[in-house]
């Protein structure tokens, strides 16, 4: 759980670290920038809060991260509880959505390198280069449900300065496939 003041304030605070990498030359950020609010305009300093940010690099990669945290308990705690998030890296569609973020759902939109999700039809899971869905009990060495989104990005920076792939930078190891029998 986190209140809407200690989650603003680290938000613009990881925005103000971040972006000196991430904004890199010949870039564009998603719908010029941040979004990060309360959604309940009865109560503006508390939860529910969202926040989604979007960059398309110049070689045509992105990211996209959001998160969105529902009230916990009496509205005036501010307090939340994360309900959905979902973290992108990838090939960029040139198509924008609704919303101006690259295209996912397009029979011909790229299929992300990785992406960590979860929504409301499903427990948290990731997807590796595939819409397949790869849940907690194959990942060794990474909780899906405790996915930092600053983290993520700070693997993305990483990433495309070295050879790494974000897997590794996150410490994701994927477990074989268990053999059923019969
Ligand atoms: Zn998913």
């Amino acid at each position: 759980m986190v209140s809407w003041v200690r989650y603003s304030r680290e938000f613009s605070e990881q925005y103000d670290l971040l972006k000196a990498d991430l904004l890199e030359p010949g870039c564009r950020e998603c719908c010029g920038g941040p979004t990060l609010k309360a959604t309940d305009t009865n109560y503006p300093e508390a939860a529910p809060f969202r926040s989604e940010w979007g960059i398309v690099f110049s070689d045509g990669y992105y990211f996209r991260v959001y998160e969105s945290f529902a009230r916990m308990g009496a509205p005036n705690t501010g307090l939340g509880k994360r309900r959905h998030f979902s973290f992108h890296y990838g090939k960029a569609s040139d198509k924008l959505d609704f919303d101006g973020f690259p295209e996912v759902r397009k029979p011909d939109t790229p299929v992300a390198d990785l992406r960590i999700d979860l929504d409301r039809h499903n427990k948290p899971h990731i997807h590796l280069l595939s819409p397949d869905h790869i849940y907690q009990d194959e990942v060794c060495g990474y909780s899906i449900q405790d996915a930092d989104m600053f983290s993520f990005l700070r693997a993305v920076i990483e990433h495309r300065r070295a050879a790494k792939t974000l897997p590794e930078l996150l410490g994701i190891e994927v477990l074989p496939k268990k053999v059923k029998n019969g």
